[in-house]
């Protein structure tokens, strides 16, 4: 029997690739260290996304990713993908969403079976100065902040919360001091890892579609975690 990529039906060109690859990495991975997942391609392509779903899921890969997603296309067409790949992936090894760290997309893509998120959004966005705050993006060089001598964000507990004000934080991000672009992206870090946190206490406790998914923003969930 030829190799999967290689077979009728692989799908267009660079998924027989991308395949292959897969296929190569998978034949020379030795390190029993090191969890080697297949990443499902396809771009918006649903014919192609259920081929390369059906190849990488047939490959027995302890996890398996999903990619080509948030690398421009519009919102509304990364969650058809997350809506039709999701479901077509084993159930008993983790799903791993590649590229997504915003709070909506997060839960819509847990709705559908995701576990897993990397994303560069919480120290991209506090790099430029902009806080995670109750499901908002708060731009801290704006005057509003500053003569607010109030914590960031009551609710959280990270380092930048604990000990400093949105004043503070304000005169940071003004005078270009780097101190203030670090302390919002811990506390934007710290945001996402509660926001998860609070999805997977939602789950064991059988309420996460009631307050996470459809996500809305008048959602229970925005005051629950
Ligand atoms: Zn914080």
């Amino acid at each position: 029997m030829p190799p999967l990529s290689r077979q009728r039906g692989g799908g267009g060109e660079a998924n027989r690739r991308t395949h292959a690859w897969l296929e190569r990495c998978l034949a020379s991975h030795d390190r029993p260290d090191q969890a080697l997942f297949g990443i499902v391609q396809g771009g918006c392509y649903p014919a192609l996304r259920r081929e390369s779903a059906r190849v990488v899921a047939a490959l027995g890969l302890p996890g398996i990713a999903v990619g080509g997603v948030s690398v421009g296309e519009p919102v509304e067409e990364m969650h058809r993908i997350v809506r039709e790949v999701g479901p077509l992936l084993p159930d008993d090894r983790p799903h791993y969403l590649m590229g997504v760290g915003s709070l909506r997309e997060m839960a819509v893509a847990v709705a559908h079976g995701f576990d897993l998120f990397d994303c560069v959004l919480p120290t991209r966005l506090g790099r430029h100065g902009t806080a995670l705050v109750g499901g908002e993006r708060w731009n801290l060089r704006n005057a509003r902040f500053r003569h607010d001598h109030t914590p960031l964000d009551h609710g959280c507990g990270c380092l930048a919360c604990r000990q400093h004000s949105r004043a503070y934080l304000h005169h940071l991000i003004r005078s270009g001091e780097i101190l203030g672009l670090t302390l919002l992206s811990l506390h934007n870090l710290a945001t996402l890892q509660r926001f998860s946190e609070a999805m997977a206490q939602a789950i064991r406790e059988g309420c996460f579609s009631e307050d996470f998914a459809p996500w809305e923003a008048d959602s229970p969930a925005a005051h629950t975690w």
